[in-house]
């Protein structure tokens, strides 16, 4: 996330050469990050947090549990901050507020984001939606959420049986269905976006989340709203938050509910 010329990374998961070669694609460096925030302990969100570290010396911000529960890999940070869920810690003009999630590790961070042009809800590992989270994600303007597998694809799925059912536990992660409901029943007004993110390879087709997502949109008439899908092999676009703010002041829904854009050409 990028404000100004402050930059922050939350997690770490790919690879070292892989988070060069997509800051490379932006025209930046590591030695860019301001830190890097890390939600939880999993290597896929931990993998090259210590390379980034020791070698730009880039500050990691943690949980003291998600520290402890680190393992090898920790001992290349070079320079430790800690989070505490409800304490914001602030970049320039980007203020996170950490929060607890349900998830199968200790202290499971989701984060809010206020920036001057609206704030943004991050959770991507997340066992079940909670009135808490729904709070969080109320007034935002873009909401990265967890799309993690279809119901009927894991039920299929070439997993243990032990695998499956945690993944679908409430320590686990979310469904396209549980965001379906979310969308349907718990959308904010302010929402113009939303980045599916954290999809299995093997347990989502990005498509069938993706209108998973829009259907649920559609149904509450929520047209207006864009739908993103992450993608494991490639760098999501860049989403501009100020000019999501100018796009829904210009394009306040009408009466029926339809946006400007949804009128025909001809
Ligand atoms: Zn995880
Ligand atoms: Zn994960």
């Amino acid at each position: 996330m990028t404000s100004d010329n402050d930059r922050v990374l939350i997690d770490a998961g790919l690879s070292y050469r892989a988070i060069q070669q997509r800051l490379d694609s932006l025209g930046l460096t590591a030695d860019a990050l301001r830190a890097v925030l890390i939600t939880h302990a999993h290597v896929d969100h931990v993998r090259s947090a210590g390379m980034l570290s020791r070698k730009h010396g880039i500050p990691i911000y943690v949980t003291e549990a998600t520290r402890a529960a680190w393992g090898e890999g920790a001992k290349k940070v070079a320079d430790w901050k800690f989070l505490l869920p409800g304490r914001t810690v602030a970049f320039g003009a980007m203020q996170f507020v950490p929060f607890g999630v349900c998830h199968d590790a200790d202290d499971t961070l989701g984060f809010r984001v206020n920036t001057p042009d609206g704030a943004i809800g991050f959770a991507t590992d997340v066992g079940k939606i909670t009135e808490d989270l729904i709070s969080r994600f109320a007034a935002c303007r873009v909401l990265v959420m967890e799309s993690n597998h279809a119901v009927e694809l894991l039920r299929v799925s070439p997993y243990a049986a032990s695998v499956r059912s945690r993944i679908a536990g409430d320590d686990g992660h979310l469904s396209n269905e549980d965001v379906a409901t979310f969308v349907r029943d718990h959308l904010g007004a302010d929402v113009r976006c939303i980045v599916l993110a954290h999809l299995s390879r093997v347990n989502n087709v990005p498509e069938i989340a993706k209108m998973s997502c829009l259907d649920a949109l559609c149904a509450v008439g929520r047209e207006d709203v864009r739908v993103v899908v992450a993608d494991q092999d490639r760098p999501t676009p860049t989403i501009d938050l100020a000019s999501l703010s100018r796009y829904s002041a210009r394009l306040a829904p009408t009466q029926s509910g339809l946006t400007q854009s949804d009128l025909p050409f001809a």
